[in-house]
């Protein structure tokens, strides 16, 4: 098969959305079209992709903002974690697997910046959609300790997937727009952190690490 996957910047906050799609099948699916519908479909129709689902990382206005827009422009249902408050034809729960032509996406519950949050992970060719959890360079806010603890226990679960994994987030955070699982481990210093005590102090001291070493 011919993979077609495009990152698309949406606006808003450096926002990244995704096109992926089976090319020879014709079917696809859009990720956090947000602030950008338009030329999210716009793209699969350049690609003459079908687009059979809508897909959100998680239920934030940043990324669902596009959700009535594209649904409505491609008939499409829209996939959301079943705890999600948004209103969606398909909800979906961890370990849950989507077929789209021939790719597989398997759907990874990741609470902690959002209670809902999904990672969005396509074995065949290593690619992971991170939405917020993950940055390159960075990972999501959290709002209390507790959401923290729970952030860092979705990162050991991301971290689980192989080294060559490619990393897609929902922003453009970083010193680039996309990453590996290894890169990560190697130069994200929240997954340098020995443990959830030190990943917490990290969080916490993080303004005044971002200044010492002139980070944004
Ligand atoms: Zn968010």
């Amino acid at each position: 098969m011919q993979l077609v996957f495009e990152q698309i910047r949406a606006g808003g906050d450096r926002n990244l959305g995704y096109l992926l799609a089976d090319r020879d099948a014709g079917l696809g699916v859009l990720i956090d079209p947000s602030f950008s519908p338009e030329a999210f479909v716009q793209r699969a129709d350049d690609q003459k992709i079908t687009i059979t689902h809508v897909i959100n990382t998680h239920s934030h206005p940043d990324h669902t903002s596009g959700n009535a827009e594209a649904t409505a422009a491609t008939g499409a249902p829209l996939v959301v974690h079943a705890d999600a408050p948004t209103a969606a034809a398909v909800r979906v729960v961890e370990g849950q697997s989507l077929a789209v032509g021939s790719l597989v996406l398997q759907f990874f519950h990741v609470p902690g910046h959002c209670a809902d949050h999904v990672l969005v992970y396509e074995a065949r060719h290593r690619l992971l959609i991170t939405g917020d959890l993950l940055f390159v360079g960075k990972v999501g806010g959290t709002s209390n300790d507790a959401d923290a603890r729970t952030e860092w226990d979705s990162l050991q679960k991301l971290l689980r997937l192989p080294d060559d994994t490619t990393v897609w987030p929902g922003h453009d955070y970083g010193v680039r727009p996309s990453s590996t699982i290894a890169l990560e481990k190697a130069s994200n210093p929240f997954l340098r952190v020995p443990d959830a005590g030190a990943f917490l102090a990290l969080k916490r001291d993080w303004p005044d690490v971002k200044q010492k070493y002139g980070l944004r």
